[in-house]
This record gives C-alpha cells, structure tokens and sequence, in this order.
C-alpha cells in the first residue's frame, strides 16, 4: 500500500490543489485509492477527496475514470440521475510519487455498511425498493443515454447520499472542518514547552471528537448510535467507483465484474454488455433483502471457483440452455457436449421463491414478488434479461 508508486498517506489538515481541498478523515479506501472527506476551502463545503494511488496503472484507471465521469456530469447537470458528480481533479505529488486525485461530491455509507448495520438480516423490503428505485435510474441513464457499461456494480460501489448535508447546512450537522493539521498529534515532534504541550492535549481533543463524530449514515456529525437505526434515512443512493466502467462500443474482452456479482456469460468468456450490469443488480438487491450473498462460490475437491459459481447458478436458477453454455471461449472446459456440467454432476435445485421462503423466513406472498423481480434478471440468456428502464416499470416497484 503505503510505498513507491502506491497510496499516498494523508493526514487530516493536509493541503491538496494549491490549498484548496483540506483532508479531514479518510472515508474508505479500495484497490486503487485512499478516499479522504475533504473541505473546499473555495466553495465553503464538503467533497470526497479520491487519492489515486501513483503507479502508471493505476494514473492511467484514474484519467479512465475520469473520462467516464466528466460525460456522467456532463449529461446530468441537474445531478439528479443517482450516479456521483465529478466536481475537479488535480495531481498531487508525495513521498510515493505522483498521485491523480478525483474531487466528487461527498456521499454516505456505502450498501455494504448499511448490510452490516443491520448485522447481515437484511435491510427490509421498503428499504430495497427505494434503494433499487434509485440505481435503476443511474444504470439507466448509464446505459441508455451514455452507453457506459459499469461492470462493477456491487453493495461497496454504491453510496447512500447523506441526509444531513454539511455542504448545504454544516451548523445543524455540528461539524467544523479542520484547516490545519493537529499540532503534536501522533504524527508530530517532540512536545517541549508548557503551551506545546497545551496545543498536544487540544490537537488530540480534536482528533478524538472527529474519530466521534463519525460520518455515518445520517452524514457528517451524526450520533454514533444513530448509525444502526434506518429510521428516517432516505435511502436515496449513489453508484460510485468508474475505475473499471467502459464504454459499451469499446469495451475490453476479458474477466470483468467481481467475484459474487459476476455474469455467466462472463465466466464462461462469451460476450457481454449492458445486460452484465443488469446481473450484478439483482445479485445485490438479493443480498440487501436477505443480507447473505446470492452466490458465493468456492474452490471445492476437484473444481474450481468458476465451476462452483455456476453450479450455484443452476441450482438456484435452472439449468443453462444449451446454447448459452457452449457459447463461450472457456464452455469447453467447464461442460460437456449435453450442456451439463463435466466436474460438478449432482445438482441440488433449490429455486429461489423456496430459497426465500424457507431461508429467509419470507412469507409466500412477499417471496414471490420478489422472487417475480428478480428472475427475470438473473436469466441466463443476457439478451432476455430486463433493461433498467423496464424495471423501474415493474410491479413490485409501483
Ligand atoms: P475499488 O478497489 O473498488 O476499485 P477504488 O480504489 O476505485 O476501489 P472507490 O470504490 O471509488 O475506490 O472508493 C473506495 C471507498 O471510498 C468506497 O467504497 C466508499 O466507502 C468511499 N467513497 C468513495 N467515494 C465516496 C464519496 N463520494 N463519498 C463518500 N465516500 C466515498
Ligand atoms: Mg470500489
Ligand atoms: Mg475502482
């Protein structure tokens, strides 16, 4: 992480563009960057400061990332369509090199927090109609007015936007930004004198009411145990995380999608497209609705990862049609001429109406509409599956 050609190491009261941006706490951080909140000094108000890490790969994702971002802001200027603002972007040099840093606008926990708020039960199916509401609108406009593919839609790459706005209003969320960095804290020198030593106690003061006031669901400044209770939060939300998005005429072949949210037709190395995302989608709204993961494969005796996830999906959701199953460059490894699996030979089928019902606890009638939802989503034939903007029409949503 923290060396040569990796993250930077910032620190809260650190300076970035010129003075502008001030770090506060770093919010989260991914395979490629650190994300700070940060305070624009400028503009008076709050960002999400995205501190790339300095190695050629990772400056050449960055400028990608921001190249998707620059047309998502562009075409939504009213920045109502659920996917994050690009405000400014810069370079900064440290210690390791380098460093692209992307300014958007500051956001909340991400769904994967909010599953584990909620200790992994599941966050109530009002909740997942909101939350689903709002990323059908963002994948929409990604993929029909810009022909973005996300290819990384998972819980942590979507942001739930905070209620209590400091930018708009940072009196009534209580939070003062830092503009320098804490005097003698655990970074700094030696304490000497009787008025250094008075500054340490108050740096450290600072510190600890910053590491308090965490910024959790409700936003900067909210009450920690405000943080586990949903009561009253808008579950408004945000897609986030561009580094791996691709333009639907331009992508690259090749694995794309993590692990669990994964399509089959990526698994098996046949094309994909818009679809891919659609997949991901219901992987995640299973997940919000029951807190486990819809498919978590493993390396089993005598198969692979691959093998098992798509096992798992046969399980859940019927067999492959054939046709689907030997489309791929990798089909020949994993099946065999009947369409069946060559290393994984019993099934067990467990379709996912039962699962719900006899998992999770949902009654019939809360199952199947769920169940009516997400089906045709998780179909095996990637043309067959919805459009976003078809799933905003559906009938479990309305
Ligand atoms: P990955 O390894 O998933 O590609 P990454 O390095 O590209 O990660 P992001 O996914 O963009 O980084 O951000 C990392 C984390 O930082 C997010 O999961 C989230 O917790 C936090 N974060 C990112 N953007 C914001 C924002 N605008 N507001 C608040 N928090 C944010
Ligand atoms: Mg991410
Ligand atoms: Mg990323």
């Amino acid at each position: 992480g923290y060396r040569k050609g990796g993250y930077h190491a910032a620190r809260p009261g650190d300076r970035f563009a010129g003075g502008r941006f001030v770090a506060q706490r770093k919010l989260g951080w991914g395979n490629f960057s650190t994300v700070w909140l940060a305070y624009d000094t400028l503009l008076k108000r709050f960002v999400a400061l995205k501190i790339q890490k300095s190695a050629r790969d990772y400056a050449h994702a960055a400028l990608h990332e921001i190249e998707l971002l620059s047309a998502v802001a562009k075409g939504d200027p009213t920045n109502s369509k659920c996917v994050v603002q690009l405000l400014d972007h810069f370079k900064h040099s440290g210690p390791n090199g380098q460093h692209i840093c992307l300014v958007t606008e500051f956001l909340g926990d991400s769904l994967l927090r909010l599953i584990r708020y909620n200790r992994n039960k599941g966050i109530g199916l009002s909740r997942v109609r909101e939350i689903c509401r709002s990323v059908l609108v963002g994948l929409d406009y990604l993929h029909r007015e810009l022909g973005i593919i996300h290819t990384d839609l998972k819980p942590e790459n979507v942001l739930l936007v905070s209620t209590i706005n400091p930018s708009k209003d940072p009196v009534r969320s209580g939070f003062t930004p830092i503009l320098e960095r804490p005097v003698g804290n655990q970074y700094g020198g030696k304490v000497t004198s009787f008025s250094e030593k008075m500054l340490k106690i108050r740096a450290r003061r600072a510190v600890a009411k910053i590491s308090l006031r965490r910024v959790s669901l409700g936003g900067v400044g909210a009450e920690v145990e405000k943080e586990r209770s949903l009561d009253g939060i808008s579950m408004k939300c945000k897609i986030v995380d561009f580094g791996n998005a691709c333009w639907a005429d331009q992508r690259l072949a090749g694995e794309i999608q993590t692990r669990e949210y994964r399509a089959p037709e990526v698994i098996i190395g046949s094309v994909y497209s818009y679809s891919a995302d659609m997949w991901s989608f219901a992987c995640m709204v299973f997940e919000l609705a029951t807190g486990d993961m819809l498919f978590a494969p493993k390396n089993c005796q005598g198969c692979n990862e691959d093998e098992d996830h798509l096992a798992l999906m046969m399980e859940t959701l019927g067999k492959m049609p054939k046709k689907i199953a030997s489309s791929g460059t990798h089909s020949k490894v994993y099946f065999d001429r009947h369409g069946d699996l060559k290393r994984i030979r019993r099934l067990k089928f467990w379709p996912l109406e039962r699962v719900l019902v006899e998992r999770y606890n949902f009654t019939e009638t809360d199952a199947n509409g769920f169940a009516d939802f997400l089906r045709p989503i998780l179909d095996f034939t990637p043309e067959n599956r919805p459009t976003a903007a078809e799933c905003l029409k559906h009938a479990w949503l309305n």
